[in-house]
């Protein structure tokens, strides 16, 4: 297997990409086939012998406490994980690291990876999430209501502690750098302070109850006086704190030394899940990038956490979803995560991509967004984004619905190019078949925004009540028809990027709530539409059809927008659709 092999103490020099034997596991182990390591401190403190004497490394020896991975094989007496699992782990330190293809690592020290998160990205959270939590919990015992300090707040450990105290009640005073206090304070720190401030520890003498110290230097030396009578400083990372200078200040000190635990790396997967605990990555670099990895995080300039990429490929199907955060689009999001996808959505809110898909600015925000996170490709783009006629201006559903739709999916097609069995799906609706304002219809697949809007602008709520359904159904017909002109052309399925939409009929989601919630709005939806099966789907039946037009197993359908309606579309066409050409 490749490795980064070190073979003496020194300069990230003496790091150097070679070969080694893939272990096996024993009883009671896992092989970890690696997606990417994370790279910490005690790396580069290891690689340049600082605890040489207190923990020696056999050469050639195999850096990285970090990883996450997929189950490759696993040894006897494992019987909650199997091949193929999504995994992360801290890797026992006496053992060989991540920085391999492969690592074996002790069944209790492994947990599932977050759904939440890229598979790569889980690697970010062992060692710094520990650490915070054993700081806070097992040593600091924090309760709600007492105030903790946090230094070098930015860094991996300390976001991950910012976020943990403070989702224990405490108030939380992070130190670090001015740029970086917007972020802090997003994640939960109730003030910010600049460490190059000499005075900054001023404001708080007598405070805390504890400081969780990630800096050492001038920032431990400052932070002492923060603590109360018999306050606690936890130092996270090295050197430990020499305790003659506690006890004369009349306080207590500690030494956080992270432990492997699966059991906890549980819990913290179940809190990233939950949206309680955000992972921030500072930068990722491939294995044979590892030396400008560790002069990354030597320079102390890291905002979060930085990643090793480990496997050639990308391992799991990469997915693109707008409107992520609610009904169909929230549906299949939840679908794909299950089948261990890696999904990006974006929404105007709860999403990996906070972006207003109704201008064209946003919409440039999110395209460029998802760039930044894709660079190498994404393999299918969902477009489930969209707003309900009547309730919205004419002009937003245009916006939405048709260019928010068309904009984006035009934008993100040389990502698609670089993906592996590239597929789109676009969500028009069944409401394509309903009475439809043409000019309208004509101006969206003219690209004429300015003026599509303009003329889906009504003037009165007398105007809106009689054209928000054919304005909505004409957003849905352009979709439609931009569908069946663009999918067999060169730029798609020319070039293997197989584009389809779906047309659904009535479906519970926070959209059709509104009507469903009323008689009246019933009696309107059963009249407007006939249905063979006369209940409304659920947001999971679409997105099982979405999955499957999303999916590398879709490989020759082309241009076709599916009805998944109960029957509508059938009942209202019957078999007219059949011509001779
Ligand atoms: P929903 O309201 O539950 O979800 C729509 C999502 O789109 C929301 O998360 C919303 O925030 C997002 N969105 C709206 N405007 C946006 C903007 N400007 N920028 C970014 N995101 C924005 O609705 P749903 O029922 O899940 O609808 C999903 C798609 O399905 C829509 O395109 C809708 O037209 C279509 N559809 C729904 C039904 C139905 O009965 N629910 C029927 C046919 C078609």
């Amino acid at each position: 297997m490749k490795a980064v092999l070190l073979h003496k103490y020194g300069t990230a020099e003496e790091l150097i990409v070679g070969d080694l034997p893939s272990p096996a596991p024993a009883a009671g182990e896992i092989l970890i086939r690696v997606v990417a390591a994370g790279v910490n401190p005690a790396d580069w403190q290891f690689r340049r012998g600082d605890f040489a004497s207190l923990l020696p490394l056999a050469f050639p020896a195999i850096l990285g406490w970090d990883v996450a991975g997929v189950v490759a094989a696993v040894g006897t007496d494992v019987e909650n994980f199997r091949a193929g699992d999504a995994v992360f782990a801290f890797c026992d330190m006496s053992r060989s690291g991540s920085y391999a293809e492969y690592v074996v690592i002790r069944k209790e020290h492994v947990a599932a990876a977050p759904r939440r998160l890229p598979i790569r990205h889980a690697a970010a959270v062992p060692l710094a999430a520990l650490t915070a939590w054993q700081a806070l919990h097992d040593i600091g015992e924090l309760s709600a209501g007492q105030s903790v300090l946090i230094t070098a707040a930015a860094g991996g450990v300390g976001q991950f502690a910012v976020q943990l105290a403070r989702a224990a009640g405490a108030e939380v005073i992070a130190v670090a750098r001015p740029q970086n206090h917007a972020m802090l304070r997003e994640l939960g720190a109730t003030e910010c302070v600049d460490y190059l401030d000499p005075n900054w520890s001023k404001k708080y003498v007598g405070r805390c109850a504890l400081v969780i110290d990630g800096a050492g230097g001038e920032t431990r030396e400052r932070a002492w006086q923060v603590l109360q009578q018999n306050g606690l400083m936890i130092a996270v990372a090295m050197p430990p704190i020499d305790q003659s200078d506690a006890q004369r200040r009349g306080v207590r000190a500690a030494f956080a030394q992270v432990m492997p635990n699966g059991e906890r790396l549980a819990h913290i997967a179940a809190l990233i899940d939950a949206g309680e605990l955000v992972v921030n990555i500072d930068s990722e670099y491939a294995l044979e990038e590892v030396r400008a990895a560790h002069a990354r995080s030597e320079s102390r300039q890291a905002c979060g956490k930085i990643l090793l990429n480990v496997s050639d490929q990308r391992p799991l199907r990469r997915y693109v979803v707008t409107g992520s955060a609610s009904g169909i689009g929230r549906a299949t999001v939840a679908l794909l995560r299950a089948q261990g996808a890696e999904v990006i959505g974006i929404d105007r809110h709860g999403a990996e991509i906070i972006a207003d898909l109704s201008t064209g600015q946003g919409r440039q925000a999110a395209v460029d967004a998802v760039h930044r996170r894709g660079a190498d490709g994404i393999d299918a783009l969902i477009l489930c984004a969209g707003l309900a006629g009547g309730f919205h201006p004419g002009e937003s559903v245009i916006a939405v619905n048709y260019f928010g739709a068309v904009d984006i999916a035009v934008g993100l097609r040389p990502l698609l190019a670089r993906g592996r069995e590239a597929r789109v799906v676009i969500v028009s609706s069944s409401a394509s078949i309903l009475k439809a304002d043409q000019a309208l219809v004509d101006l969206c697949l003219a690209g004429d925004e300015t003026g599509a809007c303009a003329a889906a602008r009504c003037h009165s709520p007398e105007e809106m009540a009689v054209r928000s359904g054919p304005i909505y159904a004409a957003s849905k017909r352009a979709l439609t028809r931009w569908i069946r002109r663009q999918a067999p052309l060169p730029e798609w399925a020319g070039s293997g990027i197989l584009l389809n939409g779906v047309a659904p009929g009535l479906v519970k989601t926070p959209m059709t709530a509104p009507l469903l919630a009323s008689e009246v709005g019933r009696q309107v939806l059963a009249k407007a539409v006939p249905r063979a099966l006369p209940h409304a789907a659920q947001p999971q039946d679409l997105a099982q059809l979405i999955g499957f037009l999303a999916s590398a197993e879709n490989r020759y359908m082309v241009g076709q927008v599916p009805f998944c309606d109960g029957g509508k579309e059938v009942l209202m066409r019957s078999d007219d659709l059949l011509q001779d050409p």
